[in-house]
């Protein structure tokens, strides 16, 4: 049953000073004023109304909490059904109380995602607005959060959508050639379908493009951290650990499984590589071996490299800049707070001069610098710009790359003056797999396994 009422807390459990349960469904509104008691009677009330007053135990009329309920009617609410969000300010134990007497008056516990899915299937938002939900609840990063925004706003689905009526018009353009195979037209209609695949085509790669930098904003920048003993790398950790610490949501119904190492380093997230190694040995190279630190250099997407400024280089940092040049490395250049013995020249012949960075974490210097280095190496400027659509979805960017796929079988038919009525069929599987993408023509299964990724309360 699609509107039977459901409930279920939706902020983060815990510390929080206020908690937040929602309730959706056909009889929000009158299973919850059994238990509400305030001025105005909530079924009397506006839309889009807050009111002050109590939660109580309907037997005894005992006050178990105070509370604010919001009233959202069908359809100006997430889920366009009847909305109504009671918000707490105790702690755990009176949400919970507060909860379990609304389940006691028939309403049911929502499922994860349920929310979300609902407003789905009432056509609120499409699939990649529901998914980028799950993204924002998972957000690790501002950057991956105005990311996540952007889309369910809708931006990727404004794309989508626009490639997808340039294939049917193409289709239909098609389709009248099949309807009267003249030759001349067919010549036309050859040159046609080659210019409009390759404009699909061109705006898929620029898609996937942005695939890339969107996979770093969900997962993080893998990242080491390398050096000789008693450079600095552990105090780097540190610095990076405490000043930064990654945002962590704690989401009522599933574990805080953060285990790896994130910090957020100028809105981008790093995931140290090995964290726990790094913390205890400090020198991941000296410690596990060459062929094993080689590996683990060669995993990471970004390297930081610590040398002391107050020493001369060594001939194993040497031996290592060398082999760095090659990677995504910035080279920090610490304790500048002692005097200077290291020959910069030396470093400046494998790096850029904008791929070093001075400081002491010591006194706390130049740490800014180090955070605009690393947003430059992986973003040089483009994510600044507001036009902000990623594809970060692993199901949209396979759905992408089928759908190219399919559009250069198309090209490659049509060059070989396959019968058109052949070529349709591979634009028509390009235009269902961007379907695909936005929720139209998705089966009943793939939506399930959708929308059971979210959390309790979405
Ligand atoms: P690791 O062995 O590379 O992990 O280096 P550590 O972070 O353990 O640091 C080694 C030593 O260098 C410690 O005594 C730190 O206090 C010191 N140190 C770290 N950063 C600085 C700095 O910027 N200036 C100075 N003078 N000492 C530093
Ligand atoms: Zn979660």
């Amino acid at each position: 049953m699609l509107n039977d009422t459901i409930a279920a807390i939706s902020t983060p459990l815990g510390e929080g000073g206020i908690a937040v349960i929602r309730v959706s469904g056909d009889e929000a509104v009158p299973l919850v004023e059994r238990v509400f008691r305030s001025k105005t009677k909530l079924s009397d009330a506006e839309t889009h109304t807050v009111h002050y007053g109590f939660i109580i135990e309907p037997a005894s009329a005992e006050k178990v909490e105070e509370v604010l309920v919001t009233l959202m009617k069908s359809p100006r609410s997430f889920t366009m059904e009847d909305v109504v969000e009671v918000s707490c300010h105790g702690g755990i134990v009176s949400v919970k109380k507060v909860l379990d007497l609304l389940l006691q008056q028939g309403i049911r516990l929502a499922e994860p995602g349920e929310f979300t899915k609902r407003a789905f299937l009432n056509g609120r938002i499409d699939l990649t607005q529901a998914e980028a939900v799950i993204d924002l609840i998972r957000a690790k990063s501002d950057r991956a959060f105005k990311v996540a925004l952007k889309q369910v706003e809708g931006n990727l689905s404004k794309q989508i959508k626009h490639l997808r009526y340039v294939l049917v018009e193409l289709m239909a353009h098609v389709e009248v050639n099949i309807d009267y195979p003249e030759h001349d037209v067919e010549e036309m209609t050859n040159a046609f379908i080659k210019s409009k695949c390759d404009t699909v085509m061109l705006e898929i790669d620029r898609l996937l493009v942005t695939a890339e930098q969107g996979k770093i904003l969900r997962e993080g920048i893998e990242t080491a951290i390398v050096g000789r003993p008693n450079v600095g790398k552990s105090s780097l950790l540190n610095e990076l650990a405490q000043e930064n610490r990654a945002i962590v949501t704690d989401i009522p119904g599933t574990t805080r499984d953060v285990i790896e190492e994130f910090v957020n380093v100028g809105g981008i997230p790093l995931k140290l590589l090995d964290t726990a190694g790094i913390r205890e040995t400090t020198d991941i190279v000296e410690q596990i071996g060459v062929e094993r630190s080689k590996t683990a250099l060669a995993e990471a997407e970004l390297i930081l490299l610590v040398l002391n400024s107050n020493e001369e280089l060594q001939l194993d940092e040497l031996v290592l800049m060398k082999q760095l040049a090659e990677k995504q490395t910035i080279v920090i250049l610490n304790k500048i707070d002692l005097s200077r013995k290291l020959d910069i020249d030396q470093v400046l012949s494998y790096f850029p001069q904008e791929r070093i960075v001075e400081l002491s974490l010591i006194e706390n210097k130049g740490i800014d610098h180090l955070e605009k280095a690393i947003a430059a190496i992986f973003f040089e400027g483009k994510l600044e710009s507001s036009d902000l659509t990623y594809v970060s979805n692993v199901r949209h960017i396979s759905l992408l790359k089928q759908a190219k796929r399919s559009l250069h079988d198309a090209l490659e038919a049509n060059e070989q003056y396959v019968p058109i009525d052949m070529i349709q069929i591979d634009i028509r599987a390009a235009w269902e797999q961007l379907g695909e993408i936005i929720g139209d023509s998705v089966g009943e299964s793939l939506i399930d396994q959708i929308f059971t990724q979210f959390c309790l309360g979405k």
